[in-house]
C-alpha cells in the first residue's frame, strides 16, 4: 500500500513569550521552513517568570540548530560560561565537591577510569576525584576556553561548557531573532479559550479570545503559559502528578546582587537548613535564590538566610516564587502540547528545565502532527517526555537523599525517605562495585552520577575485579599522568573574565 500524503496543518499558535515560548518559536521557525504560520501570544501585563539563568552543555546544540553565534548570544544576554556546579554542605556541613561537565580521567579499554581510581583511593594513593577533571580544575582556577577540536588526545579537547545568562534578555534576544524569521507576535491577555464541540476532534482547542477583542485561531497550540498552564490544565484538565513527597521544597526567593571578583565560571549551590541557595554569576550582576520548604521554615527566615549569604550588595527586594514539583499527566493532549513550566516543574538544582524545554521541542519536531493527530504519536511523545522528567527527578532526589546532615529535621527526613525504585537500583549498583548504569540514554551520564554519589560520600564496598589486573604502580602512574597533564592544560587556559572581555563583553547595563 502506498502511504497517503499527510494533510498538513496551517497555523501553529504558541501561548506565552517566556523562555519556553520563544525557544519553541525559534526552533519551529527554523524547522518548518516558512511552510506554516507561527503566531506567539504573550501578555506584557502578566510578564514572564524571569528566572532560569543556568544551563547545561546541550544548549550549544540548540543554539547551533537555530543558528545562534555563541559570542553574540553572550554579549546580548550578559552571559558567562559555566563549567559545572559546585555543591557546598550537601553531604556533611563543610563538604564541597563539584559536578563538572565532561569526562573525569581518561578512558582505558577494560574498565572505566573511575574503577582504577576507586582501587587507588582504597589504597590511599589517589587524589580527590575532581583532580582528574579538567572542567573542575579549570573552574576552581577561574579559567575558561572552549574545547580545542584540533587537539584530539588532549584534555583541552574534553572541555564541556554551558552558559549563565539573564533570562529576560534571553527572551528578548530570541524574540528579535524569531520576528526576523516571520514569527508573528501578538500582545494581549487571553481571557477565554474555545474548543471544538463535536466530531473526530471534539475538545480540540480552536481559538483564543483576547481581552482586546482579538480572536486567534490555530490548528496546533503549544502551551508555554508557564505555571498557569492555561490550555493543558485550565482548559483540558489534564491532571498533575505531585512529587513533593520526594522533593519537599515549594518556594524560591530570588534576588540579584552586585558582582564581585573573580568572575567564576560555575554555578554554586549551597545547602541551608531547609533547602539550598543558588549563585549564578553574570557579567552585570550575580543571580541568587533560596529554594526552601515552607513546611520547615518561614519566608522571613528564608529571606534572612538568602540575604546573609550574598557576595555583593542586593540590587532589589527578594521576589517570592511558589511552585509544586511534579509533572503534567500528559504533556500532549488533543491538539495542545505543553512545553516549559506548563508541563511540569523540577527545581533548578542541576539547571535542567531549559534542557527539558529543548528536549520537548526536539520531540515535537520528531512527532510533528498532521491533521489526523494520530494517538500513537501522541502517546510516544508523552512516554518519552515522562522518561526525561523521571530520570532528572531521580538525579535531583539523589542529592537530597544522600546527605549526612544531622542539623535539621528537613535533612533527616530526606535521608530516611523511600526513594523511587529506579534510583534505589542505581545506588545499590554503585554501593556494590562502584558500577553506574545509564538507563536508556538518560540525560545524565555515568560521570555525572559518579561525581554526585562520590561527592556526597556514598562509597562502593568493592571495585570492579578487572581493575586489579593492572599492576598497582602502573595504575598509580597512569592516574598521576592524567592529573599532571590536566594541571599543565589548566595553566595555559585564559582567565574566564579575560576570555569574556576579549570575545563577548556585553555593553554596560542600564542603571536598575
Ligand atoms: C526559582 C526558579 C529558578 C529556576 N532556575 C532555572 C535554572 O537555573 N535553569 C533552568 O534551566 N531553569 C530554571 N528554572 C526554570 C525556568 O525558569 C523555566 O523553565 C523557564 O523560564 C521557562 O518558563 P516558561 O516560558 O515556561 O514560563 P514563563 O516565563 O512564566 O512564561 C509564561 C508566558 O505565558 C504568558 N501568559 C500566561 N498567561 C497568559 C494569558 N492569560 N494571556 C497571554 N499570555 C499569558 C506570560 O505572559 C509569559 O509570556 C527556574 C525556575 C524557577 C521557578
Amino acid at each position: 500500500m502506498q502511504p497517503k500524503p499527510p494533510e498538513l496543518l496551517k497555523t501553529v499558535v504558541i501561548v506565552g513569550g517566556g523562555t519556553a515560548g520563544w525557544m519553541t518559536a525559534a526552533a519551529l521557525s527554523t524547522a518548518l521552513r516558512g511552510r506554516y504560520q507561527i503566531r506567539l501570544v504573550e501578555s506584557d501585563e502578566i510578564g514572564i517568570v524571569g528566572v532560569g539563568e543556568a544551563t547545561i552543555p546541550m544548549i550549544q546544540v540548540f543554539n547551533r540548530i537555530i543558528g545562534v553565534d555563541e559570542n553574540d548570544f553572550l554579549r546580548e544576554t550578559q552571559g558567562t560560561f559555566k563549567l559545572g556546579i559546585e555543591f557546598v554542605n550537601w553531604g556533611r556541613l563543610g563538604d564541597r565537591y563539584m559536578h563538572g561537565f565532561g569526562p573525569v580521567g581518561q578512558a582505558l579499554w577494560t574498565v572505566p577510569f573511575d574503577q582504577y581510581w576507586h582501587r587507588m583511593n582504597g589504597l590511599g594513593r589517589a587524589q580527590d576525584l575532581g583532580a582528574y577533571s579538567i572542567t573542575r580544575m579549570a573552574a576552581l582556577a577561574n579559567k575558561f576556553m572552549p574545547a580545542r577540536d584540533d587537539l584530539e588526545n588532549s584534555p583541552l579537547n574534553h572541555i564541556a561548557h554551558a552558559y549563565h545568562f539573564d533570562a529576560s534578555l534571553y527572551a528578548r534576544y530570541l524574540r528579535k531573532l524569531c520576528e526576523g524569521r516571520g514569527v508573528q507576535r501578538i500582545e494581549g491577555k487571553i481571557v477565554s479559550v474555545s474548543q471544538q464541540e463535536a466530531g473526530e476532534h471534539a475538545g480540540h482547542v480552536q481559538a483564543l479570545q483576547l481581552e482586546n477583542g482579538q480572536r486567534v485561531e490555530g490548528d496546533l497550540f503549544i502551551d508555554c503559559s508557564g505555571m498557569r498552564a492555561l490550555l493543558i490544565e485550565q482548559t483540558l484538565k489534564t491532571g498533575y502528578e505531585d512529587w513533593t513527597h520526594w522533593l519537599p521544597c515549594d518556594r524560591a526567593l530570588a534576588v540579584p546582587c552586585e558582582s564581585v571578583l573573580p568572575l567564576t565560571p560555575y554555578t554554586r549551590s549551597t545547602a541551608h537548613r531547609a533547602g539550598w541557595q543558588w549563585r549564578i554569576p553574570l557579567q552585570h550582576r550575580i543571580g541568587n535564590g533560596h529554594v526552601f520548604s515552607s513546611q520547615s521554615i518561614s519566608e522571613d527566615e528564608a529571606a534572612a538566610t538568602l540575604l546573609a549569604n550574598l557576595d555583593g550588595k542586593p540590587l532589589a527586594e527578594p521576589r517570592l516564587i511558589k511552585f509544586r514539583t511534579g509533572m503534567r499527566r500528559k504533556s500532549w493532549h488533543k491538539n495542545v502540547v505543553a512545553i516549559g513550566l506548563s508541563s511540569g516543574f523540577l527545581e533548578p538544582l542541576e539547571s535542567t528545565s531549559i534542557h527539558l524545554i529543548q528536549a520537548a521541542i526536539q520531540r515535537l519536531i520528531d512527532f510533528f502532527p498532521d491533521r489526523g493527530f494520530n494517538p500513537v504519536d501522541v502517546e510516544e511523545f508523552n512516554r518519552q517526555n515522562r522518561f526525561d522528567y523521571e530520570s532528572v527527578r531521580d538525579f535531583i532526589i539523589l542529592h537530597y537523599h544522600l546527605n549526612q546532615r544531622q542539623d535539621s529535621d528537613f535533612w533527616k527526613a530526606c535521608t530516611s525517605m523511600e526513594v523511587p525504585e529506579s534510583l534505589r537500583q542505581k545506588m545499590a549498583l554503585y554501593r556494590a562495585h562502584g558500577r553506574i548504569v545509564r538507563f536508556n540514554n538518560e540525560l545524565f551520564s555515568e560521570v555525572a552520577w559518579l561525581q554526585v554519589m562520590q561527592g556526597q560520600n556514598l562509597r562502593p564496598e568493592a571495585h570492579h575485579p578487572l581493575a586489579d589486573l593492572m599492576p598497582e604502580q602502573e595504575v598509580f602512574d597512569y592516574l598521576e599522568g592524567v592529573r599532571g597533564v590536566i594541571g599543565k592544560c589548566v595553566d595555559v587556559m585564559p582567565d574566564h573574565a579575560a576570555y569574556i572581555k576579549k570575545f563577548c563583553a556585553a555593553k554596560p547595563p542600564a542603571k536598575m
